[in-house]
């Protein structure tokens, strides 16, 4: 699983770009710089899409990006997201006020987005490229709406954190009880399972599982207990993508935002088993507090972490 970084900030300006994961060239998580990080002809490649929650730092390109690719692509890209973030986006973004309407055009029958409904902890998959069916098997209480519906890495932290993967006997001996251990997975598909954290609005942590070992996707929390519990039980987890977004004497707003500072990492991390030997990548970092955010993230020392940067590349 290649995971290329498109935004990894909690704010936009020409040096920052918010977030936004593209996995394998075909699937993002997020979608907070999607037309800014990517060519046209990459653009339309985009099958599936993994929408956290409905802030706008990780909804604003579906905007762009459905206007773009209209008429060249031949099914549409499937937005899948939880009950609340569809019901946003379907009331208050795709609504033919704020912008088209684009789960019904250019017809009901073959829009340009599709959104589809998960429950939370209820695994589901993405199909490998050119099978355009919904996300399968249909799980139970997956429900379809709107018209139809070892790491290597750039960077030093992943490079040593997958090593160390490599060399575990656990890796890969995923146990009947885990919630990810499904059966196999064909080459280019993909298992995920959404996980509420704690934010504002319903907000989707995810576990995404390929053919080479899982990942883990916070989305926007502030502490949160769920989220860990599950990724204990995931024995192939190979690297975690982690919010971090407000220096510590920001504590408060961060806990009325929902949201991580340095301290609060720290004593969230205690809750996380074999946190030593899993890389940890801290992303969504605000720009106007950036450089006192991460002296304060370099304080902490943490053992196999990385602050991800624009146009970071890993491979899973
Ligand atoms: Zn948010
Ligand atoms: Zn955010």
């Amino acid at each position: 699983m290649r995971v290329r970084v498109l935004g990894c900030h909690g704010g936009e300006t020409p040096r920052h770009r918010t977030t936004c994961l593209l996995i394998d060239e075909r699937i993002t998580i997020d979608a907070g710089a999607v037309c800014r990080s990517l060519a046209l002809d990459e653009q339309v490649k985009l099958d599936h899409m993994l929408i956290s929650h409905s802030h706008m730092d990780h909804v604003k390109d579906l905007a762009l990006l459905a206007d773009q690719v209209i008429g060249r692509r031949g099914h549409p890209v499937v937005l899948h997201c939880g009950p609340e973030t569809a019901e946003t986006l379907s009331s208050s973004y795709f609504n033919n006020y704020l912008w088209p309407d684009f789960t019904k055009i250019p017809t009901p029958q073959s829009p340009v987005m599709l959104i589809d409904v998960h429950e939370p902890e209820v695994s589901f998959r993405i199909p490998p490229s050119g099978v355009t069916a919904l996300a399968a098997p249909a799980a139970k209480g997956k429900r379809a709406t709107r018209g139809s519906a070892a790491a290597t890495k750039k960077a030093t932290a992943g490079k040593r954190g997958t090593s160390s993967k490599k060399g575990s006997s656990k890796a890969g001996a995923a146990t009947a009880s885990a919630p990810m251990a499904h059966g196999p997975l064909a080459e280019g598909e993909y298992q995920v399972q959404f996980i509420p954290v704690t934010h504002p609005v319903e907000s989707m942590a995810m576990i995404i599982r390929g053919t080479t070992g899982s990942i883990l996707y916070s989305s926007d929390t502030g502490p949160t207990t769920r989220l860990w519990q599950l990724a204990n039980k995931v024995t192939d987890l190979r690297g975690m993508f982690v919010e971090l977004s407000f220096p510590n004497h920001m504590q408060a707003l961060a806990d009325v935002a929902g949201h991580y500072t340095p301290q609060t990492l720290e004593a969230e991390l205690k809750k996380v088993r074999d946190r030593d030997d899993i890389p940890l990548f801290i992303y969504h970092l605000k720009p106007t507090f950036y450089e006192v955010t991460k002296n304060e993230l370099a304080a902490l020392r943490l053992k196999n972490m990385h602050l991800v940067e624009l146009t970071d590349e890993f491979a899973f």
